[in-house]
């Protein structure tokens, strides 16, 4: 029985070390203590004593004594490594190191610390900032009818173009030494949301020349020369930008064009001239149609080895005129109804100086990695920004109409079918606000990460496109309808257009988040394998004892934290604090499934897609839900608390199927027994919010509330010099909230046969003349219904009409 104590004992010592991370020195004292105390104390025969010092030194004494150590463990260790390591592509090893790491490295450590989170400085848009938000971006969607664009006008009118030039648009990232606005990452994200709140194609117009494109590349990479020239002029609207990487045959497999440049001599203006003979063929170029400057990607070769002994020299980026001869631009392509500039372009023996290249000639086959490092950062802000502008619009609209709209004598909201899909739409847009935020700000910190700007580009356009179909849902029939009137239908059509660019979503998720994550983000993967690759064994041996202890308190951890459903787990002492320590949970259980997929599967994971999406999955719930939480304390309104319930135990729920379905799917069985009973000890336990929760946070957007004011917060909500469809939706709600009392005195009266008439104007009429309303509250529903059906009719048209729109 004794004999049993002391196991237990040492047991619970082996779980606490590891619980708590101890380093190996720590392990060892504790242990030695722990065995002197058992040869004092214990009953345990001398033989059995001298057995448990053998077993001690034979553990201990290698571990410790490092080049014993390194010789016969580590060097082991790293030839059975690099077998097993998985062969990387150029392009792939580009991909991978591009960027830096943010909050999402948190999670590959199994603890992230929250105080760091709770720390992370609030980024503030600049007076200037909100005075360009206040006015020329106000003024912007003033001028915008989205209705004609896309179905009257088919293009963008030029008045919003000279808005654009004169306003400096175009030059959001360009530096003010250059004439552009040098705003920060937050300011643009805010534009590009208030701007596609109003119109995507106006949005897409406002967002490209400001991604990834001449202007971007030459900030980064651009020589003197070329940055004097061209970033005044792209500032003022002189030029006009496109970005032209995808072709026919090179989708999402970028890498793979067959647009080519082939080094040259040219005889130009008399001089002979270095040069590349250009021919591409490239489609889906957003503003080529009306493009003065194309940035191209393709490959360069120098057969006749002009330039050095290398053949074939890579993807590599330059700068073409439009005006160059060969060059072919003008065709458009339709996408999805939305009539921003979006075509292919051509070029037929195009010859450019080497100087056209970005960077100049020493940028010979630098394309690839220019594109890697500013998707890194660009991912996070165009499409996610967008899919929130359509989403903020959505919400606000839809909140109010579902409690404008009535049926069954009441409003629409009131019906749980109803309010489960409000439930959706308000917990979603509060996720994505937190996230679009938390990332851009992350970009204004200084950290340009691929892995966060691929979960927040794949995440907040997936929910934008849930938002949509709710809000459409809730609208029957005045969502579908189309017309000037229609404020949902066009931003529901386009929506594919943000899963698409930038990466299509099935790819991002299966083959970005995690598949880079894993190795950028890991805090020890990268190491070891450059240390493998460079024979460095004092690092690897470092890099992997440290790993291997993470992964044994990761295990631990998981393990504790699911028999406490994360109590004990360090987190800070406020209205969150079971929020933070379920994420913490799930944070060790993580980062401990991660370590044995990658393990256990090695090069093999990367082509199991659907397991590293799943991977992918769980890293991305819990980066949003520390999003949300950073998102909640930077107010702490606790009129929001109920929001932040619903959004986490959704992600909790998300991260624990996540798990389960990644465990269904592990290859080797018994693994994933072994590994269930380690991070689900108790079974799994966690649900969706329950009802009652949903119903409470519907409420919430169906009324005048900090909710329904912070998610819209930046939406264009005014008259311009078109109708904006939305513009009278919120003085619409609040009258329709201020005559509920009324309508309902009214039915009660009409069941009690106490009032006669057919129609509401019938009805109030003879409610004046039994007492049962004053003249003054008749005026007041006659006028609520006068604002609800200018909400809720839809458009019609005569067949000439319709034929003049598409
Ligand atoms: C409106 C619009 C504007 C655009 N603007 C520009 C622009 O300005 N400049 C520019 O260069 N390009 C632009 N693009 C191109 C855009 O980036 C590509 O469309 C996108 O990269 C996907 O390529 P694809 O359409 O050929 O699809 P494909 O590559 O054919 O992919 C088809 C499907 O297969 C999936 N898939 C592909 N590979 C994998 C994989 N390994 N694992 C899992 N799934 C995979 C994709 O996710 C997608 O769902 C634009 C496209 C559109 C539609």
């Amino acid at each position: 029985m004794q004999a049993l104590g002391w196991i237990l004992f040492f047991l619970l010592v082996a779980v606490l070390l590891a619980y708590k991370r101890a380093v190996l020195s720590v392990w060892t004292i504790a242990y030695f203590v722990l065995l002197l105390l058992v040869s004092v104390f214990s009953h345990v025969s001398l033989a059995g004593i001298i057995v448990l010092w053998v077993l001690f030194a034979i553990i201990f004494i290698p571990l410790n004594i490092l080049p014993l150590r390194r010789q016969f463990l580590s060097k082991h260790i790293m030839g059975i490594y690099q077998k097993s390591m998985p062969s990387m592509s150029a392009t792939e090893k580009e991909a991978l190191t591009a960027g830096g790491v943010g909050w999402e490295g948190e999670m590959f450590t199994g603890i992230p610390d929250w105080k760091k989170l709770q720390e992370l400085p609030e980024i503030k848009l600049t007076q200037e900032e909100q005075e360009f938000l206040a006015g020329p971006v106000e003024e912007l969607c003033g001028l915008i009818s989205n209705w004609d664009i896309n179905h009257t006008w088919h293009e963008i009118p030029a008045p919003i173009w000279d808005h654009l030039k004169k306003h400096g648009f175009f030059g959001l990232i360009i530096p003010k030494q250059y004439g552009g606005k040098q705003f920060s990452a937050l300011a643009h994200s805010q534009i590009i949301t208030k701007v596609a709140g109003v119109s995507i194609a106006v949005g897409c117009v406002v967002s490209v020349p400001n991604s990834l494109g001449p202007a971007e590349l030459l900030l980064e990479y651009g020589t003197e020369q070329q940055k004097n020239y061209y970033l005044p002029r792209l500032a003022r609207g002189e030029e006009i930008p496109c970005f032209a990487l995808t072709s026919p045959v090179a989708g999402s497999d970028a890498s793979s064009i067959e647009d080519h440049g082939v080094v040259c001599k040219r005889m130009v203006d008399g001089k002979e001239t270095l040069g590349i003979i250009l021919n591409w063929n490239k489609r889906y170029i957003t503003l080529s149609p009306i493009a003065t400057l194309i940035g191209l990607a393709f490959k360069l070769y120098d057969p006749d080895h002009l330039l050095g002994n290398k053949e074939s020299l890579g993807i590599t980026c330059a700068l073409i005129p439009v005006e160059t001869p060969g060059v072919v631009t003008g065709r458009r392509h339709f996408p999805l109804c939305s009539h921003f500039p979006n075509g292919p372009t051509q070029g037929k023996d195009v010859f450019i100086p080497l100087e056209f290249i970005i960077g100049g000639p020493s940028m010979v086959g630098a394309g690839w990695r220019m594109l890697m490092e500013c998707l890194a950062a660009g991912r996070s802000i165009s499409l996610p920004s967008m899919s929130t502008g359509g989403s903020k619009r959505a919400i606000y609209a839809t909140g109010a109409y579902a409690r404008i709209r009535r049926q069954f004598n009441t409003y629409i909201g009131t019906f749980g079918g109803v309010q489960e899909a409000l439930a959706r739409i308000a917990g979603y847009t509060y996720l994505i606000e937190a996230v679009r935020l938390f990332s851009v700000t992350s970009i204004d910190r200084g950290i340009k990460s691929a892995v966060s700007s691929a979960i927040t580009k794949y995440h907040v356009t997936e929910y934008g496109r849930r938002i949509v179909d709710d809000a459409m849902d809730i609208h029957g029939g005045k969502g579908i309808c189309m017309g000037p009137h229609n404020y949902l239908a066009q931003s529901f059509i386009e929506t594919p257009i943000s899963i698409t660019v930038e990466g299509a979503n099935i790819l991002t998720r299966s083959m970005i988040i995690f598949g880079q994550g894993a190795i950028r983000c890991h805090p020890y993967i990268l190491t070891e394998l450059n240390a493998v690759q460079s024979q460095d064994l004092v690092t690897f041996d470092k890099a992997l004892f440290k790993h291997m202890g993470m992964i044994i308190s990761n295990k631990t951890r998981a393990f504790c934290l699911g028999l406490t459903n994360g109590r004990g787990a360090g987190a800070p002492n406020n209205d969150l604090k079971h929020h933070y320590q379920r994420f913490s949970r799930f944070a060790s259980a993580f980062a401990y499934l991660a370590d044995v997929a990658m393990l256990t599967l090695g090069g093999k994971l990367k082509r199991k897609e659907r397991l590293s999406a799943r991977l992918g999955d769980m890293l991305s719930y819990l980066y949003m839900g520390s999003a949300v939480l950073k998102y909640y304390e930077i107010r702490s309104n606790r009129e929001e608390l109920t929001t932040v319930d619903w959004i986490c135990q959704y992600l909790l729920f998300r991260l624990q199927e996540a798990m389960h379905e990644f465990l269904l799917n592990l290859p080797n069985r018994w693994l994933a027994v072994y590994l269930r009973f380690i991070v689900f000890p108790l079974g799994r336990w966690y649900d969706l919010p329950v009802d009652r929760l949903g119903k409470n946070i519907a409420a919430l957007i169906m009324e005048p509330s900090s909710v329904r004011e912070r998610v819209s917060e930046h939406l264009y909500t005014r008259n311009g010099k078109y109708p904006n469809p939305i513009a009278d939706i919120q003085v619409a709600l609040e009258k329709s909230i201020e005559v509920e009392p009324l309508l309902s005195r009214l039915h009660q009266a009409q069941r009690k046969n106490q009032i006669q008439g057919m129609t509401l104007d019938e009805k109030i009429k003879s409610a004046i003349a039994a007492n049962i309303l004053t003249p003054a509250e008749g005026e007041q529903l006659l006028e609520a219904e006068k604002l609800r059906l200018a909400v809720t009719n839809v458009d019609d048209f005569s067949l000439d009409e319709f034929r003049r729109t598409d």
